[in-house]
């Protein structure tokens, strides 16, 4: 085996990932080493690579939908040589503080992330520490399963915060809406998509996946919604979404950074209308979601790149060109035969 991997590193925020080549990393008391056969491509990775942010380790390497197996351990380090692993955002959480203690390691006071504080996915290889990795079903290929690692179970969070809404609004149509609508639907909830108004073709992709009613962000639903959830990063549409709800109604933010809130007048919340962020996973959420995940047949849409073209990855993310989930394919488990 090389003693080398090639790697898609950022310097600094505000530039362009580049590809470098790096020596494979040693894992370290109770770390696994990971051989990255797909990864996919979050909007949280554009928020990093832009500097949107806030104190990232770098020179940091991105991803954190990571699928991968185990090629090496760690002293310590409890996963078996060949395991089929997925990394999540959540790299590390104490144990310890009050947050881990109440069940919430998600808001953990020394929680590191994935591709943010630790070296993640965009890579031949990357390490992990074993008790934060997830065991995968085994219904997806890799590249089809590398999705639900955040827009998948992030998402999933954010569809148990909702509630019981059975009319449920789903603002911004990208990779998490489109595996939550599925989930969504088998749990025999009415699902309306909110897309980029004219964007013709979100607006298909919505309708292809079985939504109720499609229209653009800046439209009011033909009926009053129980909940929805703000995937777009985009302030504006959080008065939308609360003149979409019912009273009583709910509105998810499941996005990690999103331009400024406008003011809005108090009636919009009133109402009882709640408002709530999602941040970060948990374990169990995790564990939770890939095991109803394997039940469920998701129709995973991806779009499949090579490493070195991260950076194109990460623009066409940007610029809204593709539907569902970009995804990276490091090692091409189909290419090369273990
Ligand atoms: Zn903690
Ligand atoms: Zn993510």
């Amino acid at each position: 085996m090389s003693t080398q991997m090639r790697a898609m590193v950022l310097q600094r925020p505000g530039s362009s990932l580049k590809l470098e080549r790096r020596a494979l990393p040693v894992p370290a008391q109770g770390q696994v080493r990971v051989r990255v056969t797909a990864c996919a491509v979050c909007r949280t990775d554009l928020h990093v690579v832009d500097g949107e942010l806030p104190d990232p380790t770098l020179p940091i390497v991105p991803g954190h939908e990571i699928v991968g197996i185990v090629d090496a351990l760690g002293p310590g380090a409890d996963r078996p040589l060949g395991a089929r692993v997925g990394i999540p955002w959540l790299g590390y959480a104490c144990g310890r503080c009050e947050y881990c203690r109440r069940g919430q390691e998600n808001l953990c006071d020394l929680a590191r992330f994935t591709g943010y504080h630790l070296d993640g996915g965009y890579a031949e290889y990357t390490l992990a520490d074993a008790r934060f990795c997830l065991s995968l079903p085994g219904t997806l290929d890799d590249e089809h399963t590398a999705p639900l690692l955040c827009a998948g179970l992030i998402g999933y969070r954010c569809l148990v915060k909702a509630g019981d809404a059975r009319r449920l609004g789903l603002y911004g149509f990208g990779a998490a809406a489109h595996l939550i609508a599925q989930i969504a639907r088998h749990q025999g909830r009415t699902i309306y998509a909110f897309v980029r108004p004219g964007d013709a073709s979100a607006a298909a992709f919505a309708r292809s996946l079985g939504v109720h009613w499609v229209g653009g962000s800046d439209e009011a639903p033909p009926e009053p919604l129980d909940a929805a959830i703000l995937f777009a990063p985009a302030g504006e549409l959080v008065p939308r979404a609360l003149a979409a709800v019912r009273k009583g109604g709910r509105v998810v933010c499941g996005g990690i950074h999103m331009s400024p809130i406008p003011s809005f007048p108090y009636e919009l919340l009133w109402g009882e209308r709640e408002l709530l962020s999602v941040a970060n996973l948990t374990r169990a959420d995790g564990e939770q979601f890939l095991k109803l995940a394997a039940q469920y047949p998701l129709d995973v849409e991806t779009h499949p790149y090579a490493l070195e073209d991260a950076q194109t990855a990460l623009d066409d993310l940007r610029a809204g060109r593709y539907s569902g989930a970009a995804v990276l394919l490091p090692t091409d488990a189909r290419s090369r035969q273990r």
